[in-house]
């Protein structure tokens, strides 16, 4: 198998599942309980938010431990306009499906809600945001790289303009976490998801600054300071810090790798088979992301075909795969319905290699032939 979904999820690093192992097995007591077996799993967790937070570069009592991205962008957008009561939030038309879903959730209970679109590259534009901040705006959310093009957004500038109105901004880190520098200072909200950095799935964190006026999002124990209920997922806590860790003491080595696999490919697909572009900011995106688009093929279409060959791609999110619209954040982008439902999305990883990036382009010009009606 090729795997080249790695935005979708990445495979459990070895050293990862080791540190995990002893939670799921000998020490697997209720990081709540009072007893011995508590103590240990609760020294644990102490241990895992200590380190998440001195590399997001926050206090401890900052990270609150989630199930993933998806809850971390909830709680966020949620959490602030339940402590608000009512009022106008901002998002980008680009973020993920996590926050546009709460958006339109909020919306239905009176909240009024400003989508904003990227220009053709897919950045947002700090100005446009502080333009939109009215004197009831609450909450503003723009991710900082996009799940579909790998687009980084100018996440200090933006940060800084909802600074100056009061108004809470969270910045979806899930796909930059491990990847870029976190942009702490400049946000309230931060979210994370560990899968997508060769950690466990189901676990992820928010990192909430001191201060900002949130709602609990899970009722129930006093865990994670009350405002998440539910018992911790320890292994998976330790599995995440771990995998942090090791994401970022290896970013730069792994990003130069991952580049260079990465530009390689799109270098050739892009002078080899004719009518492709690819779509996003050229320099403003993470090392891992070649999304491009094939004139005249479907993008399932070629995802079918490459499937049949082992490469594992994806069309759009995966999290929308089985959608026949066609993206959201392409269409967001001024991209006419041709160019975004042509659209492959190839994400790279630590273990792929250059030999397999040259299979893909093999594999890929055949598809496309076949799919233009030529003999593949
Ligand atoms: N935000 C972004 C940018 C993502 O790419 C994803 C997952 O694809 C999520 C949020 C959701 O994360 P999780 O799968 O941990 O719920």
């Amino acid at each position: 198998m090729i795997y080249l979904d790695n935005a979708a999820t990445t495979p459990i690093d070895n050293e990862v599942l080791q540190a995990m192992l002893p939670y799921l097995k000998e020490n697997f007591g209720n990081s709540s309980s009072q007893h011995s077996a508590g103590r240990v799993a609760a020294n644990a967790v102490l241990y895992a938010r200590d380190k998440i937070a001195k590399i997001l570069g926050c206090p401890a009592e900052e990270v609150y431990f989630t199930s993933g991205g998806t809850e971390a962008g909830n709680f966020a957008l949620k959490g602030v306009c339940a402590a608000k009561g009512h009022g106008h939030i901002i998002v980008a038309e680009t973020e993920h499906p996590a926050i546009l879903e709460s958006a339109k959730d909020m919306q239905k209970l009176g909240f009024a809600v400003s989508y904003l679109l990227p220009d053709e590259n897919g950045i947002i534009s700090p100005s446009a945001i502080k333009s939109e901040i009215r004197r009831d705006t609450v909450f503003c959310s723009v991710m900082h790289a996009n799940n579909e093009t790998g687009v980084i957004q100018p996440v200090e500038k933006i940060g800084k303009a909802c600074k100056e109105r009061g108004v809470f901004y969270y910045c979806d880190c899930v796909q930059s976490a491990g990847v870029l520098p976190f942009p702490t200072e400049f946000c309230d909200g931060l979210g994370i998801s560990a899968h997508k950095f060769y950690g466990p799935k189901g676990i992820g964190a928010i990192r909430i600054k001191n201060g900002a006026k949130i709602s609990r999002f899970i009722s129930g124990g006093r865990q994670e300071s009350g405002l998440r209920g539910g018992t911790v997922n320890v292994a998976a806590v330790v599995g995440m810090a771990t995998a942090l860790e090791k994401a970022v003491q290896d970013s730069e080595v792994n990003n130069k790798k991952i580049a260079a696999v990465r530009d390689w490919f799109v270098k050739r697909v892009l002078t080899e088979i004719d009518g492709t572009q690819l779509n996003g900011d050229n320099l403003n995106r993470v090392p891992s992301n070649a999304n491009i688009s094939f004139d005249g093929c479907d993008g399932e279409n070629l995802l079918f075909l490459l499937d049949l060959k082992g490469v594992c791609v994806s069309t759009g999110s995966a999290c929308s795969a089985g959608a026949v619209s066609p993206s959201h954040v392409l269409k967001a982008m001024w991209y006419k319905d041709e160019r975004a439902k042509s659209a492959v999305r190839f994400t790279f990883g630590k273990y792929n290699t250059k030999a397999e990036a040259d299979k893909t382009v093999e594999y890929l010009k055949a598809a496309v032939a076949k799919i233009r009606g030529g003999k593949g």
